[in-house]
């Protein structure tokens, strides 16, 4: 008899097999339809020993010291200040917009005192702020807008900004300095021996079963379990009874090449130019040593496997209805960027784990975190890596 079933080994499944395991001895059974734990996270090392991401870049950073310190217990970190530049009228132009970008975009020497007042001039006054073309004309103009943001968004969504919730695009800063990192979060590292050996850490449990190439529902009815948690998408689960929720995918094509290094920094965004998004290198976000190097080109699409939920008024409404049947679903638990429908980065995915946890166990998520098993368990990991 188990006591969970968990569907889905990505970061929302993971967390909670390891937590219910290891904190309150239950048993566990965590399956996945994929052919590796990890989810979206999985990284794995290519044909050629270049450690790479399956499914796209995923760079850790959080200001959570819950979530940091939790993921610590099963990793140590490399540290990692994630850096972009996007490739636009032929030259190489830092991303998020700075000081910089504008500079060598406009043709400019301003300097930092004077950004603030060129952005006001240059910026356009919408009524509102209600769409991604809102938040970005709103703060560096029209044509700043149309040269980094509009084809990006256009292709990566399959939508006008002016079709998109604020929120997407406002997850990109604007700097008036020229610092050019792509996050400003307190914490901001790499698992340093990559998030597949972080995951295997987590998993590694007498209580914790693992099943992976197994849809849950092929298995279910001859499983005896108490309560499910499902990680994956939302509308699947009910049978689309309110029609499906979009959700955009990306066909990812890897690539190796026989130089050192092949980027001066780990993303190339190209908003304007050929059908794929972004190239990755991944011996930076690594920092592998190995003679050839290893990239990802992003071609998003729709079909495929569901990676980002769509945020837009109208699928908020679908996946209202879908929550209210969630809420009254009993003995089943929905979590994770696919089952919640939300643009969730991984540290996200974990604190809304861990706050089911303390749901089902009835303690607060930082006993959770501090509880004194992990600590054991913390103290036994380092010394086995000395
Ligand atoms: P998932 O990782 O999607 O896991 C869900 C799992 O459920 C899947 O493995 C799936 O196979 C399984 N499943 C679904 N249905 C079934 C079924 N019927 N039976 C069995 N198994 C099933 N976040 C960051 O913080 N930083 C980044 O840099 C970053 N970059 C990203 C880049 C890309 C291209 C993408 C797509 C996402 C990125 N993210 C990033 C977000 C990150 O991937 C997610 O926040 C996180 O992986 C979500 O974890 P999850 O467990 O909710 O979902
Ligand atoms: N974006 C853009 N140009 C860029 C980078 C981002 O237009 O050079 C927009 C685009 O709509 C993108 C969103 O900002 O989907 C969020 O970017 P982020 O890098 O956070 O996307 P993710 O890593 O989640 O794919």
């Amino acid at each position: 008899m188990f006591d969970y079933v968990i569907v889905g080994a990505g970061f929302s499944g993971s967390v909670v097999a390891a937590q219910m395991a290891r904190n309150f001895g239950k048993r566990v059974m965590l399956l996945d339809r994929r052919n590796h734990i990890g989810g979206n996270a999985y990284d794995h090392h290519d044909q050629h020993g270049v450690l790479v991401h399956k499914y796209g870049p995923h760079i850790f950073h959080t200001n959570s010291k819950d979530v940091f310190d939790y993921l610590s217990l099963f990793t140590e970190w490399r540290n990692y200040e994630h850096k972009v530049l996007a490739s636009v009228d032929g030259k190489l132009v830092p991303i998020p917009i700075n000081l910089d970008t504008v500079n060598i975009l406009h043709g400019l020497e301003l300097t930092v005192d004077e950004m603030e007042a060129y952005l006001e001039k240059i910026a356009e006054k919408p009524p509102a702020i209600r769409t991604s073309e809102d938040v970005v004309v709103s703060r560096v103009g029209r044509d700043l807008y149309e040269k980094m943001f509009r084809g990006y968004t256009r292709k990566q969504w399959g939508l006008d900004p002016s079709d998109l919730d604020a929120s997407v695009t406002a997850r990109i800063p604007v700097r008036t300095n020229r610092d050019d990192r792509y996050f400003t979060d307190t914490y901001q590292a790499m698992p340093r021996h990559g998030f597949t050996r972080m995951f295997e850490n987590m998993l590694d449990h007498p209580n914790i079963t693992v099943i992976l190439n197994t849809d849950y529902r092929d298995v279910l009815k001859s499983v005896q379990y108490r309560e499910l948690v499902y990680t994956g998408p939302v509308d699947e689960f009910f049978g689309y009874r309110f029609g499906k929720l979009p959700y955009r995918s990306i066909q990812f094509r890897h690539e190796t090449v026989d130089v050192e290094k092949l980027q001066p920094v780990a993303v190339i965004n190209h908003p304007n130019e050929h059908d794929y998004t972004r190239v990755t290198e991944f011996k930076h976000l690594t920092g592998q040593a190995h003679s050839k190097t290893s990239v990802v080109y992003e071609y998003p699409c729709d079909g495929g496997d569901p990676y980002y939920p769509v945020p837009r008024p109208d699928n908020a409404a679908i996946y209202k209805r879908y929550e209210a049947l969630a809420a009254q679903t009993p003995a089943v638990h929905f979590v994770g960027r696919l089952a919640t429908y939300k643009y969730y980065n991984m540290d996200q995915v974990v604190a809304q784990a861990l706050t089911l946890c303390a749901k089902l166990s009835g303690a607060t998520r930082g006993e959770l975190v501090r509880k004194p098993e992990l600590i054991a368990r913390t103290e036994m990991l380092i010394s086995e890596a000395n």
